[in-house]
C-alpha cells in the first residue's frame, strides 16, 4: 500500500471529468490506466570499479492522439522506488491531459531513474554511463514516432543529448534529434524554449484580463517563486504594461507597492542569491504575499500553497498557476465562489510542452523557425485552448480546472472512438 498514492489522486481528477461527461465505467478504466509501464535495471560500473544497480521507469499512459510525450526525472521521492513508480504513472496520465488541453497531437508519458544527482556524489562520467544505459534499456519503446522524452527534475539538455546520441547509435548510427526534446540549440533544440513556460503564463493572463475587462496597464502582479517560470512570466507581464509589486524565493518574500523593475530584481538575486534585502522593499510572510491586494497572482514555486484559509483571504482577480498543483482541492470551491478566475496549471504552464512539441516538429522537418515564429505558434495553441476551456466552464458552470479536464478527456475520447478497439 502506497501512502498518499499519487496515481490514486490522478485517477480522482479523471473521475470528476467523467461524471460531467457521463462516461461509462469501462471507458473510464481505459482512460485511467497507463498503456504500458516498464521498470528497468540499470547496472553501471562506478568510478571505484564496483557495480551499482539503479532502477528506472517509463510509463506510457495514452497515445490515442499521437506519440507519448513527457519528461525523464532523476529523483528519489521519500516513498522510495515503489512510490516513484506510482508517481511516474500519475505524471504520465497528467501529460496526456496536458497535451490534449493545448491540442498537441501527442499523448502522455513520464519516466525516470531513482537517483538524486544533487544530494549523492555522482561524477559526470558516472551520470553519463547511467543515462546511456537507461537509454539503452528503453530504446525499444522510445522513438520519434513512438515516445519522445524531455528534461524534468534534475535532468538537462546534457542528458537529453546523451539519450539522443545513444538512441541514434543503437539504430544504425542515424541522426535522430526527434527522439527527444529540450536539447541544446546546436543539438536541434528550439528557440524560445527557455522562456516558454513564463511566456505561456503571460498569454493566459492576457486572455483572462480580456474576459474580466481588466486593463493590464498598471495591473498589480504578485509572483511566488523567482525561477524560470516566474521571472519570464513577470518579464512578459511587465512588457504588457503590468507592474510586479511583490515577489518571493526560498529565502523569503518582499513587497514594494510602487512596483519593481523585473530586470533589477533578477540582477539583485544574481548578485546576492536572494530577493530579500532588495533596496526599498519590505519583507513579508508567505501568507501576506499570497493575500496581497493585487490583480494577478502567479504562484510559480511549489505545490500546495493556497489552502482554504489563504483562499478565503485572497484579494486578487486572476490566479495563473505557473507552478504545478499550487492550489489545494479544499481551496477550489472557495475561490470559485469569490469569482476569481483560476487559470489551471495544466493550461497556465503548458508553454513548455507546447514548445517541446514545436521542437519535435522542427526536428522532423529539418527546418528551424525564428524565435518569433515559435512564440507565435505557441501563442495560437494557448489562446485557442484558453477560449475553449472558458467556454466549457460557462457551459457546465464549473471552474476552469474542471473545464480543462473535461476538454482534455473529451479530446482523447474522440480520438479513441474514431479508432475503436483492436484487436
Ligand atoms: P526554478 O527552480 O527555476 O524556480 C523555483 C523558484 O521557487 C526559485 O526561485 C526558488 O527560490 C523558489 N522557491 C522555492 N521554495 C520556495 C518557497 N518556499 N517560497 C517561495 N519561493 C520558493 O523552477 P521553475 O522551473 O521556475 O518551476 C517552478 C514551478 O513551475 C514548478 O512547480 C514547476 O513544476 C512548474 N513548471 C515549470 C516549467 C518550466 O518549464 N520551467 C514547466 C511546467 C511547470
Amino acid at each position: 500500500m502506497i501512502k498518499n498514492d499519487p496515481f490514486a489522486n490522478a485517477t480522482k481528477q479523471l473521475d470528476d471529468a467523467c461524471k460531467i461527461l457521463k462516461i461509462d465505467k469501462g471507458t473510464q478504466d481505459y482512460l485511467a490506466m497507463p498503456n504500458k509501464i516498464i521498470r528497468v535495471k540499470i547496472p553501471v560500473k562506478m568510478d571505484n570499479g564496483k557495480i551499482r544497480v539503479f532502477t528506472g521507469f517509463r510509463s506510457q499512459h495514452n497515445n490515442d492522439r499521437g506519440p507519448y510525450k513527457g519528461g525523464i526525472r532523476y529523483f528519489n521521492p521519500e516513498g522510495g522506488v515503489e512510490y516513484m513508480e506510482r508517481e511516474v504513472m500519475a505524471l504520465s496520465a497528467w501529460m496526456t491531459w496536458k497535451c490534449a488541453v493545448v491540442d498537441i497531437p501527442m499523448g502522455g508519458g513520464k519516466g525516470g531513474i531513482y537517483l538524486n544527482p544533487k544530494t549523492e556524489k555522482i561524477s559526470a562520467g558516472e551520470l553519463e554511463r547511467i543515462t546511456r544505459r537507461f537509454a539503452f534499456m528503453i530504446s525499444e519503446i522510445i522513438g520519434p514516432q513512438k515516445d519522445i522524452p524531455a528534461p524534468d527534475v534534475y535532468t538537462t539538455g546534457k542528458e537529453m543529448t546523451q539519450i539522443m546520441d545513444t538512441f541514434g547509435k543503437l539504430h544504425g548510427v542515424t541522426y535522430q534529434p526527434g527522439v527527444i526534446t529540450g536539447k541544446p540549440i546546436p543539438m536541434g533544440g528550439s528557440l524560445a524554449r527557455n522562456v516558454a513556460t513564463g511566456l505561456g503564463t503571460a498569454y493566459c493572463v492576457r486572455e483572462a484580463a480580456k474576459i474580466i475587462k481588466l486593463k493590464l496597464k498598471g495591473a498589480k502582479v504578485v509572483l511566488q517563486g523567482f525561477g524560470n517560470a516566474s521571472t519570464f512570466a513577470g518579464e512578459y507581464l511587465e512588457k504588457m504594461g503590468a507592474k510586479v509589486i511583490a515577489a518571493s524565493d526560498s529565502k523569503g518574500s518582499i513587497i514594494n507597492p510602487n512596483g519593481f523593475k523585473i530586470s533589477k530584481l533578477i540582477e539583485f538575486k544574481q548578485k546576492k542569491g536572494s530577493l530579500v534585502g532588495f533596496p526599498g522593499s519590505k519583507k513579508i510572510s508567505t501568507e501576506q504575499l499570497l493575500t496581497t491586494k493585487c490583480e494577478i497572482l502567479v504562484p510559480a514555486a511549489l505545490e500546495n500553497q493556497i489552502n482554504a484559509k489563504i483562499a478565503r483571504n485572497l484579494k486578487c482577480k486572476i490566479i495563473a498557476e505557473a507552478a504545478n498543483g499550487p492550489t489545494l482541492p479544499e481551496a477550489d470551491p472557495i475561490i470559485f465562489k469569490k469569482k476569481i478566475i483560476v487559470i489551471p496549471d495544466i493550461l497556465a504552464n503548458s508553454g513548455g510542452v507546447c514548445i517541446s512539441y514545436l521542437e519535435w516538429v522542427q526536428n522532423n522537418m529539418g527546418y528551424y523557425w525564428t524565435f518569433n515564429e515559435v512564440a507565435k505558434k505557441m501563442e495560437d495553441h494557448i489562446t485557442r485552448s484558453f477560449r475553449d476551456i472558458y467556454a466549457l466552464s460557462k457551459k457546465h458552470k464549473v471552474d476552469m480546472r474542471r473545464a480543462a479536464m473535461v476538454l482534455a478527456v473529451s479530446r482523447v475520447l474522440e480520438a479513441f472512438n474514431l479508432k475503436g478497439l483492436w484487436p
